[in-house]
């Protein structure tokens, strides 16, 4: 019999930190109440915007993640992570459905790290 790999859609760290370059197609979305806080998705995130909310605290002992929304580029690599290695706790949500639940978050079609803004000026 055939060995089923459940770790085989999970991608491997991303080497380089990157920076979003168009408008998503989705956006990833953590139930906060569901969220165990464990952070093992927060490495998996290509463009390092998933971090420690420290001002909630749903059903939690520890605090939840939360996604800066305007850096997520989409690509649900943190949901399907989420899914295979620990729990069930972010969505994907398309773009128009996202904008609609949000309305006070504006997405726009690129990012570039404040840091980095620092770095161009000096
Ligand atoms: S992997 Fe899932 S449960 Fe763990 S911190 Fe991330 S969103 Fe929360
Ligand atoms: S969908 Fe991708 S870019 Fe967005 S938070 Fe998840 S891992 Fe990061």
């Amino acid at each position: 019999m055939r060995k089923y790999d459940h770790y085989k859609t999970v991608p491997n760290l991303p080497f380089e930190i990157g920076n979003k370059t168009r408008k998503p197609k989705s956006i990833a979305v953590v139930d906060t109440g569901n969220c165990t806080g464990c952070q093992v998705c927060i490495p998996f995130c290509p463009v390092d915007c998933i971090e420690v909310d420290d001002y909630q605290n749903g059903n939690s002992p520890i605090n939840p993640v939360v996604i800066r929304y305007d850096e997520c580029i989409g690509c649900s690599i943190c949901a399907r992570v989420c899914t295979k290695l620990t729990w069930d706790a972010i969505h994907m949500l398309p773009i128009s459905e996202f904008e609609e639940q949000f309305p006070e978050v504006e997405i726009n079609n690129t990012f570039t790290k404040e840091e980095e803004i620092t770095e161009i000026i000096i």
